[in-house]
């Protein structure tokens, strides 16, 4: 769990109640010690920043390009685009999924909104998802799944083991988002 800024809390309570422990990650030590790393939502500009002051972004940016599993939510999925659209000039991104996102995409003057989302591979009702300044993907490469979209936008992506949604799955108390990421990292990782 990447603990610098933003939501991490109900981040980390989601995936203990899937039995998976979370902890948090604020140094290249502590990255090095996790198999696995949620990018929370916060603000994408002032987690860059922290990223840099901690000396994250080096051991990070090896960490995904050798293949570590992520899940990036808003904030999250902004840090681990190939691009940002509509991000600050000193605004670092990891490319660790094949996707443009615009920050803010939904309009200024729609800062929040919920809505219920069909998601691939997710069977029973729809998932209500709650977006807050939230981001959206405007292109996503050949090899990236989209699971789900709002209106023909992308929302909910995979490439390989790296999960982003541009919402926050961690509000309220629906864990099939994690629980989607946790089938990812298991059919992901080899077994050794
Ligand atoms: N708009 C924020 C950003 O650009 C993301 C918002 C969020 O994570 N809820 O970083």
């Amino acid at each position: 769990m990447l603990a610098l800024q933003g939501a991490t809390e109900l981040h980390a309570r989601a995936l203990e109640q899937l039995g998976v422990a979370a902890p948090e990650v604020r140094t290249p030590t502590d990255l090095s010690g996790v198999d696995a790393l949620v990018l929370p939502g916060g603000e994408s500009t002032t987690i860059s920043k922290l990223l840099v002051a901690n000396g994250l972004v080096e051991p990070l940016a090896e960490r995904l390009a050798a293949g570590m599993p992520a899940l990036g939510t808003c904030a999250g999925m902004i840090l681990l685009a190939t691009t940002i659209l509509d991000g600050r000039a000193d605004q670092r991104s990891f490319g660790a999924i094949d996707v443009d996102v615009r920050r803010n995409a939904f309009g200024r003057q729609v800062d929040s909104f919920e809505a219920d989302l069909a998601v691939l591979g997710i069977d029973g009702p729809p998932v209500h998802a709650v977006f807050i300044r939230a981001p959206v993907v405007e292109r996503a490469g050949s090899g990236v799944e989209v699971l789900a979209a709002i209106d023909g936008r992308p929302v909910l992506c995979r490439q390989g083991a790296v999960v982003v949604a541009s919402f926050h799955p961690e509000l309220g108390a629906d864990l099939r988002i994690h629980e989607l990421f946790l089938s990812t990292v298991e059919s992901t990782t080899p077994k050794g």
